[in-house]
């Protein structure tokens, strides 16, 4: 059963092969046999699973129920749940149970999704692969001694070992889609606002986003359904008209307008990682599409802009972790001060506490101008790159990520190379857009994806033309080596 697709699934339970509860007992079972090995889940909700799965047989015996009824998932743990433990990957929350649940959580649960548990990640969803968390690194189902990336990648694992047959993810720099690079999947961050954030824990608010990691844009479109809402508690949440994400699945490519910028193909890509995207690429002109180079000319920007505006918004966001309302507190303070001092020291990792000094130091007086109030110019530049090349073109591709995974440590030394991973993810996050990665060929046996940017609001054209690649490729069906 776990080697099929949601909408597979969703098949299966409405012609009763078997019910909700079987099929979560048996994800279950491979979590607790198979997790030791990837460390992809923080927290496993067996009860609560096989009470959602009794409820969803219930509605799905009446006959109505919504397609994702009664199919296991799982949540970033960064993703509030009332009354489960969401740590967001930090000592500091490793005792937090949120009395709420987040929207995106909620509109899952009422479509009937089981939620299996919490997905391990980067510490408050700073990294790119998964080694900044508390609970130990994750390991790439791919190849055991490489990384998912990050900081999505205990959600990645686990769909990539089929232990959850999808799961929820946030993207801030490239968090969905370069996991999703590394481990074979289809990782959707869609439009800033399409989804609600509330509930989901602040890393940088302007540039979050929460989305999919799916084995196929079908089951991505089937997740976006059921997630995306207008939700008055997130006021950066915009109020577009919902769409059904599967209608248009099959609308044929013909005529279709893809950019290419030469920017992506620069000197850091990884060779053979170029051939397959280029290869991916022809692809496309066999469907009907035509092919032409664009040009983002401030790509070289993005990341040097993120790296002040993300750290700058992280180090406001994160100051409400001072150990008195809630979290981790220190021992024995002596006063105020060192409980402010001690809890936080005690209970950030060092990435958390880099991007937080870095941050406080671009906001602070005398070099908010310099740093943060430039970045925010350089971004609208970086925007408009993007907003004049959708005069020209319907959709932008390129590669997700520089290389396939690498081995555990090899960029944690270096800071800055660590933070190159997201070259080519980081300005559609600047930008506010919609992008996707899909599998689209195999180096050194380890899977490296295709990017695709749309448009603002063009999440269900996206998922077409990723739909489309679906259909005549099978990079998507594969499955890691040695998953039973
Ligand atoms: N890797 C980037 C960072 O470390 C992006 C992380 C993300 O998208 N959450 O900030």
């Amino acid at each position: 059963m776990h080697d099929q697709t949601m909408a597979q699934l969703a098949l299966g339970l409405k012609r009763r092969d078997f019910s909700s509860v079987e099929l979560t007992q048996h994800y279950l079972e491979r979590i607790q046999r198979l997790d030791a090995t990837y460390n992809s889940f923080i927290t496993i909700t067996e009860q609560q699973a096989l009470q959602q799965a009794e409820e969803a047989d219930r509605r799905l015996a009446q006959g109505d129920a919504p397609t994702l009824c009664g199919i296991p998932i799982a949540h970033k743990d960064l993703f509030c749940t009332d009354g489960v433990r969401t740590s967001c990957g930090s000592k500091m929350l490793d005792n937090f149970v949120p009395p709420y649940s987040a929207t995106i959580v909620e509109n899952l649960q009422a479509a009937g999704a089981v939620m299996l548990g919490k997905t391990n990640m980067d510490e408050f969803a700073m990294g790119s692969s998964n080694e900044t968390s508390y609970y130990g690194p994750v390991k790439n189902p791919w190849a055991i001694d490489c990384v998912p990336g990050g900081s999505s990648g205990g959600s990645a694992a686990a769909v990539a070992a089929q232990l959850a047959a999808g799961a929820t993810a946030s993207d801030t720099g490239g968090s969905i889609r370069q996991p999703a690079a590394l481990c074979g999947l289809t990782g959707l961050k869609p439009t800033y606002g399409r989804v609600s954030r509330w509930g989901m824990i602040a890393f940088a608010s302007s540039l979050d986003q929460a989305g999919t990691l799916t084995r196929t844009a079908e089951d991505s479109a089937l997740m976006l359904n059921a997630m995306a809402s207008f939700d008055t508690l997130d006021s950066t949440c915009v109020d577009q008209p919902l769409e059904d994400y599967t209608a248009n699945l099959n609308q044929p490519l013909k005529g279709l307008k893809i950019g290419v910028p030469k920017e992506y193909f620069s000197e850091g890509l990884h060779p053979e990682t170029g051939a397959a995207v280029e290869a991916a690429i022809k692809v496309y002109e066999g469907l009907g599409a035509s092919v032409q180079e664009i040009s983002l000319p401030h790509s070289h920007l993005a990341v040097p802009a993120y790296y002040v505006i993300a750290p700058a918004e992280c180090s406001a966001n994160l100051s409400r972790f001072d150990g008195v309302r809630y979290g981790y507190r220190c021992e024995t303070p002596k006063d105020l001060m060192d409980l402010y001092q001690r809890s936080r020291s005690e209970a950030f990792g060092d990435e958390v506490k880099r991007r937080i000094l870095v941050g406080a130091y671009a906001l602070s007086a005398g070099y908010y101008d310099a740093y943060y109030s430039k970045a925010q110019k350089v971004r609208r530049l970086i925007k408009q790159d993007f907003v004049d090349a959708f005069t020209q073109v319907d959709v932008i591709m390129g590669p997700t990520s520089p290389s396939p995974a690498f081995a555990f440590g090899a960029k944690t030394k270096d800071p800055v190379a660590m933070y190159l991973e997201d070259i080519y993810t980081i300005a559609t996050n600047l930008a506010g857009l919609p992008g996707l990665s899909i599998p689209c060929g195999l180096v050194e046996n380890k899977p490296v994806g295709l990017q695709l940017i749309g448009n603002y609001f063009a999440e269900g054209r996206l998922l077409n033309i990723a739909h489309q690649f679906q259909q005549t490729t099978d990079f998507h069906t594969r499955s890691a080596p040695g998953i039973e």
